[in-house]
């Protein structure tokens, strides 16, 4: 890991302008709602980097007929204990079944004709290694909303 303090925002749209041609051939549209540039984490860019370009081609295969990808950041204050940077990734896509939801994350878990099954494996051991976690919320047949939080160096507020 080549760790350094990089703020994920700025990732973000990095992750976007990289997939811009991918996002327009899939006629979906990707929109970020940030009320500002979250803090600086002490983070490997080109990881993080993968893990939303990952998130967001996933978003974009459960939505083969086009759609929207929201990308929601806020930081996380708690009183007690270490503020985290949040980043929602939300499609409104095929959704995933309950039962299905279990296993995303394990490798070579696919639903797809010539998928890998890696990429979400990849998103949590390279948030696991930030110290963050992911989370999946998912409705089948209305989208899916995957959650990851990192912690904000040196955040103790
Ligand atoms: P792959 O994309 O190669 O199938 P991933 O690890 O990226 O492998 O994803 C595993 C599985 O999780 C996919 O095959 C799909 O069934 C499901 N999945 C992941 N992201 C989404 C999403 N945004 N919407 C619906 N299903 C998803
Ligand atoms: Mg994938």
């Amino acid at each position: 890991l080549k760790m350094q303090l990089v703020s994920p925002s700025t990732v973000v749209d990095t992750a976007i302008q990289l997939l811009c041609y991918r996002l327009e051939s899939y006629n979906v549209q990707a929109t970020v709602h940030r009320d500002k540039i979250l803090p600086a984490i002490e983070a490997d860019p080109d990881q993080l980097k993968e893990v939303l370009v990952n998130l967001m081609v996933n978003a974009c295969e459960a939505m083969p007929g086009g759609g929207k990808i929201g990308i929601y950041e806020r930081v996380i204050e708690s009183p007690a204990a270490f503020r985290q940077a949040e980043i929602r990734i939300t499609d409104n896509g095929s959704g995933i079944a309950a039962a299905t939801a279990k296993k995303v994350f394990d490798p070579f878990f696919t639903t797809k004709e010539e998928g890998t099954g890696l990429g979400l494996s990849i998103v949590s051991r390279i948030i696991k290694e930030h110290g963050g976690h992911v989370e999946l919320n998912s409705v089948e047949g209305r989208g899916s909303t995957f959650i990851i939080v990192l912690p904000i160096k040196g955040g103790k507020s």
